[in-house]
């Protein structure tokens, strides 16, 4: 789950990360508000996206020449006029794909004026299994272009997390940004405190970029991003406020909300699956028989008729899909409930694409008989290989 930057600096802010003052607003007339209780004389105007590189994106609606979704405003009229620009309008950035995002909400900060900008950020290394720093000189640009042209200047380390973050650690995210002095004990400081928010709150990344040093002296986070691991979420309930729905795709959304693993993909084959390895050796499987999945879809071990029903329906709503593959295997889930699931899907969105299942296990005979009674077109497959190949055949017969 990620979130704004707004609420990611609030929630820095509460670990005693240094943050600049700054309020959310969701009208025009709020953002002019927020100006009003800042000390001035320079403030910014931030679109809230769940996307970066909002700096140097360009507004659909706005034209080639206009400016970003980080500005500099020195008066009133200036909050307004960039409120007003950004406010309901698409923002088009490196990460957010053609589509753009729309801007429903802004952040007005306390500007600063910056001598120098670093990034640092926090993240899962899957290859030592431990949260690792990641330090460079070279902030505000994108992180990805300075790994490429030049990764001597991206510096990483682990935490063991038997000793956590020691005061070695501070001085090393220090050095690597090249500081001595007041700002090296500053950077060990915000080094510790991003440490402590990480594990705190069950992180999966905190991204500082960038993280800056003013004009007089002091190290300040201008921008961040958060996100939580999903599966520690249960632990907290507090955090779940700060979802924003409006920023996740629409059939993932309704996925969550049953509780099921779903991944849309580029493909043209809809996948029903129960378990991560079998869909994963669905997926393949498609592949291998040239065409390929439309979405990675896992129901879980225990699925209702309920549950069924709704996957079924996420991926008939996906325009894209031009056939069917579902592929389960009944240990704990019994292959009558999903043959049920299936039907009662089937009738009540009209199927209109080719549908192959395959079912294996508990109550399997059972299951094909409600299938082949339901009336519907399905065609079934015996394995899974027999699946495959069935449903691309029945594909390029429709098309
Ligand atoms: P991003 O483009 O989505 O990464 O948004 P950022 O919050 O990182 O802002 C982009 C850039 O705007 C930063 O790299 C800074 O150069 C600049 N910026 C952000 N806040 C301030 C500020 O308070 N003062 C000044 N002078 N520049 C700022
Ligand atoms: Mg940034």
């Amino acid at each position: 789950m990620n979130i704004h930057e707004y609420q990611a600096k609030e929630l820095l802010a509460k670990f005693g990360v240094p943050v600049p003052a700054g309020f959310a607003a969701m009208s025009v007339e709020e953002a002019v508000a927020a100006s009003r209780q800042l000390p001035g004389p320079l403030y910014v105007v931030k679109a809230q996206i769940h996307a970066g590189g909002r700096g140097k994106g360009k507004f659909k609606e706005l034209g080639p020449d206009a400016k970003g979704g980080v500005r500099l405003a020195r008066t009133e009229e200036e909050v307004r006029a960039a409120a007003t620009d950004m406010l309901g309008n698409t923002l088009v950035t490196i990460q957010t794909g053609e589509a753009g995002k729309q801007v429903n909400r802004l952040y007005v900060t306390d500007g600063v004026d910056i001598a120098k900008e670093f990034y640092l950020a926090l993240l899962v290394d899957r290859a030592t299994g431990r949260i690792a720093f990641v330090a460079s000189t070279e902030g505000g640009m994108d992180i990805e272009t300075v790994a490429h042209d030049t990764p001597e200047k991206i510096h990483t380390f682990a935490v063991d997390p038997a000793t956590g973050f020691q005061p070695h650690h501070g001085r090393a995210v220090a050095n690597a940004l090249g500081l001595k002095g007041d700002l090296a004990k500053q950077a060990a400081s915000v080094a510790s405190k991003l440490y402590d928010a990480f594990l705190g709150t069950d992180a999966s990344q905190i991204e500082i970029n960038p993280l800056a040093i003013t004009d007089d002296g002091k190290l300040l986070v201008l921008d961040a991003k958060v996100g939580f691991d999903s599966n520690a979420m249960f632990r907290h309930k507090d955090l779940a406020g700060l979802r924003d729905e409006t920023e996740e795709d629409p059939a993932e959304l309704e996925a969550s909300k049953y509780d099921l693993a779903y991944i849309k993909l580029d493909g043209d084959i809809g996948c029903m699956v129960n378990g991560a390895g079998l869909a994963m050796a669905t997926m393949d499987i498609i592949k291998l028989n040239g065409m390929f999945p439309a979405n990675f879809l896992d129901v879980g071990g225990g699925a209702s008729k309920e549950k069924v029903t709704a996957a079924f329906k996420i991926i008939l709503a996906d325009p894209a899909v031009k056939g069917i593959l579902v592929n389960i295997f009944g240990g704990i889930m019994k292959c009558d409930i999903i043959a049920e699931g299936i039907v009662a899907a089937a009738k009540e969105v009209n199927l209109s694409v080719p549908l192959v299942v395959r079912l294996e296990g508990t109550n399997v005979e059972k299951g094909k008989e409600i299938l082949s009674n339901s009336g519907l077109a399905i065609v079934p497959a015996n394995d899974l290989g027999d699946a495959a190949k069935k449903i691309v055949a029945e594909v390029q017969k429709a098309a």
